[in-house]
């Protein structure tokens, strides 16, 4: 069998994996073990795999590899960022940001190569869109970094929460981010729990729902501006599902578990939404919602005109929503001497959509 037609084993969750194993004739708990060697242990050869029969193992060389993405550079930032650029086999690459913090370790996945929203502050946005990514792509991300950072002394994952928050709109592959997801929360995956594992959306709406059934992970918003006039010129999917829509779509994701909230994402961009007017705008619309905010002073990238609000106009801002019982922090920026902060990620898109090229030209009416 050519390589072409081996499936690859990355791709399938517990239930595809015991449907490949079924077809093949071979028991469910075959799906448990494997999992559990290239996900629990960082196995890629079948060999190693050794409470597998060698008939088995000669049988999965055959029809089945493993392929993880080659890592095409690896930089550590000065505050311990890390990030990796990932070579897929088309020749795109993607990024994949490990962020270091006291009480845990939390990686940042990308979900496409590029993306298509073209929200007007954030630097993905500018590269293109090439495609979404396999599951495989998905969950090598976390694979690769697992086996780049290792167990600390006491035996533990280094990596203790993930975040889709990398490049590209996960509600847009939905169909391969939520395995990739399920493989994550899988007890003989990676184990982590769905406190641990957020999904940052810009808002696509229907998606929100079928997340909410289908595996409710926690959630992110990416909102951006308190009103539709502004948020319409930043994030212009807001065009086709406007912030009462969004906020409903919100309610109803936590409207199952009573302790859950969503987080609201707000870009911190001088003299474009940071007002204490907007402040207090956004505590008005978020006043029944179980929410949180997360204020992200804005990275820079190259060719964007706008800039970060200063650090007393950001308090101003959190201190309004504070003062009206909104639980706020601002983020910090972590990585971006090596470009990997929020917003800045890049990665190498053979960009289908041609807006690079339109927006060089200036031509972009977006
Ligand atoms: N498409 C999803 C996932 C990307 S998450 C979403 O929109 O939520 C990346 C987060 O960083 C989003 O909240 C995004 O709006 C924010 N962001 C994008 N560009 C940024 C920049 N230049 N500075 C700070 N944050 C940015």
């Amino acid at each position: 069998m050519s390589a072409a037609e081996k499936t690859n084993l990355l791709n399938l969750d517990r239930q595809a994996m015991q449907d490949f194993f079924a077809a093949h004739g071979e028991k469910p708990f075959r799906a448990t073990q494997v999992i559990q060697w290239i996900h629990q242990y960082g196995v890629d050869d079948f060999d190693a795999m050794t409470n597998l029969s060698k008939e088995l193992r000669a049988r999965l060389k055959d029809i089945a590899e493993i392929r993880v993405p080659q890592i095409a550079q690896d930089q550590v930032a000065a505050d311990g960022t890390r990030k990796w650029l990932l070579r897929l086999d088309d020749g795109n690459a993607i990024e994949t940001v490990f962020i270091p913090e006291e009480d845990r370790g939390t990686l940042c996945v990308s979900s496409q190569v590029g993306c298509t929203l073209n929200c007007s502050f954030c630097s993905t946005g500018h590269q293109g869109f090439n495609r979404s990514l396999t599951v495989a792509e998905i969950v090598s991300q976390l694979l690769v970094a697992n086996r780049a950072l290792g167990r600390d002394p006491k035996g533990e994952r280094i990596i203790t929460n993930v975040v889709l928050m990398g490049m590209g709109e996960p509600l847009l592959n939905f169909d391969n981010v939520v395995p990739a997801m399920r493989l994550m929360l899988d007890d003989y995956g990676y184990g982590l729990s769905r406190r641990r594992v957020t999904l940052s959306t810009a808002g696509v709406v229907p998606m929100m729902d079928r997340l909410r059934e289908e595996c409710p992970v926690s959630l992110a918003v990416s909102l951006h501006a308190p009103n539709d006039a502004l948020r319409d010129q930043l994030v212009p999917l807001n065009k086709k599902y406007p912030i009462q829509e969004l906020l409903e779509a919100c309610r109803r994701y936590c409207a199952d578990s009573p302790r859950s909230r969503v987080t609201f994402e707000y870009v911190m961009l001088d003299g474009v939404n940071d007002s204490v007017e907007h402040a207090h705008e956004l505590v008005r619309i978020l006043r029944d919602v179980p929410s949180k905010v997360n204020l992200i002073p804005f990275n820079p990238f190259p060719q964007t005109h706008y800039r970060r609000s200063p650090k007393p106009v950001i308090d101003r801002f959190r201190d309004v929503l504070i003062a009206a019982g909104l639980t706020t922090i601002t983020r910090k920026t972590r990585g971006d001497d090596i470009d990997a902060a929020c917003g800045q990620l890049a990665g190498q898109v053979q960009d289908r959509t041609r807006r690079r090229q339109r927006l060089t030209a200036g031509m972009d009416q977006t």
